[in-house]
């Protein structure tokens, strides 16, 4: 027996799917990442195909199997188009690589009510201010959610106070501990100042309506940002598609 299950749902991606069916990745409050095909909606420039344009709150119809890996979208009703945010093209790149960060993060189908509640509140941060710096607080707050957080409470190996990262513990370590490291491990640890250690547990502790207010110099930014984007690659065995690393060079 087919079921229908309205829900509400960020679009993250979509890609086609054969000549003219849509695949949609959205994120919902009630069953977490989730997909879904649209049939058609690329042949006529609709209301309904707009909703299925990456980055739209919408409130869908989805009808399939209780466990049908791809039900149908069968409605979709647009609540806010954030269109403001895919028409800066720079601004459109940041929020992509916290969509793509989202997707390998959670996982499918399981509901996660903070993450959606998350997502949701930053894009409305960076309608005002699609900036670097609520990219991070996006990321940070993210693998926390998804139990990936990188660990900058004192040295993974003597708990100890420390000043650098130590990628392949996802971990703080010691100026003692590194120093009993191969030469080859030791290439896997990169300096992180205490000030950025403190913006961090800020910025994922702060209430997110604070956290505006909150000073972080653009150096301490992009110092979090790479010790992320290292952590990150080493969690997945990959870089993200949307990594700095994949960025061509100009
Ligand atoms: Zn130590």
């Amino acid at each position: 027996m087919a079921v229908l299950r309205r829900t509400e749902g960020i679009v993250l991606k979509n890609f086609p799917y054969g000549e003219a069916d849509l695949i949609v990745t959205y994120l919902t409050p009630d069953y977490g990442l989730r997909k879904g095909f649209a049939k058609s909606p690329r042949k006529i420039k609709s209301r309904f195909g707009s909703s299925l344009e990456p980055l739209t709150y919408a409130r869908i119809s989805l009808r399939g199997k209780e466990d049908a890996a791809l039900p149908r979208i069968t409605q979709s009703d647009i609540i806010r188009p954030f269109q403001s945010l895919r028409e800066d093209y720079a601004c459109y790149v940041r929020l992509s690589g916290m969509l793509e960060l989202t997707i390998n993060f959670l996982p499918e189908g399981e509901s996660n009510p903070g993450a959606f509640k998350l997502l949701l509140d930053v894009m409305r941060m960076m309608e005002r201010d699609c900036s670097d710096r609520n990219v991070l607080v996006y990321r940070i707050r993210l693998l926390s959610l998804a139990g990936y957080s990188p660990r900058l409470k004192g040295c993974a190996r003597c708990g100890g106070a420390g000043r650098k990262f130590y990628v392949s513990h996802g971990s703080i370590i010691c100026e003692a501990c590194t120093g009993k490291l191969n030469a080859a491990e030791r290439a896997g640890v990169r300096p992180l100042s205490q000030g950025s250690i403190k913006l961090y547990e800020t910025l994922l502790t702060w209430d997110l309506s604070k956290v505006s207010r909150v000073k972080a110099s653009p150096a301490m930014v992009a110092e979090l940002s790479a010790m992320l984007d290292s952590h990150v690659e080493y969690t997945l065995s990959r870089p993200l598609k949307t990594s700095p690393k994949n960025s061509s060079p100009s």
